[in-house]
């Protein structure tokens, strides 16, 4: 679960509770407002979590391509300039990428290119 995934369901829950609470006391345009920004909350945190989920399996596929030994090494394309000014490391706003790609490396696959380029330079 990400940070922003466990603000965002931390704070619907919060507005769930505050909306119970004026409930209780008949205030009810303060509920709906309440349960409306906790709705919002809700969906919020169920986009990252569906980001991060794609992300685990965009990473999960690529570790399978390695694991094959399908391991077709290019250098990735620029997609934006903070990826070339970071060396991989952060996206722009105007970034071409999916959401699901941004990420960096994990360090299963740091280790796994690092094999194959040691691998590389053995059979050479
Ligand atoms: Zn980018």
């Amino acid at each position: 679960m990400t940070r922003r995934e466990r603000t965002y369901t931390a704070a619907a829950i919060l507005l769930t509770a505050a909306g119970l609470a004026t409930v209780w006391h008949d205030q009810w345009w303060e509920t709906g407002f309440f349960w409306l920004a906790a709705a919002g909350l809700y969906e919020g945190a169920a986009r990252e979590r569906r980001t991060r989920r794609a992300r685990e399996r965009a990473v999960a596929v690529r570790l399978q391509w390695l694991a094959r030994g399908h391991a077709v090494i290019e250098p990735p394309q620029p997609c934006c300039r903070f990826w070339l000014s970071s060396d991989g490391a952060v996206h722009g706003h105007d970034c071409t990428r999916p959401p699901a790609a941004r990420g960096s490396l994990t360090l299963a696959e740091q280790q796994a290119l690092a094999w194959l380029d040691d691998e590389l330079r053995d059979s050479a």
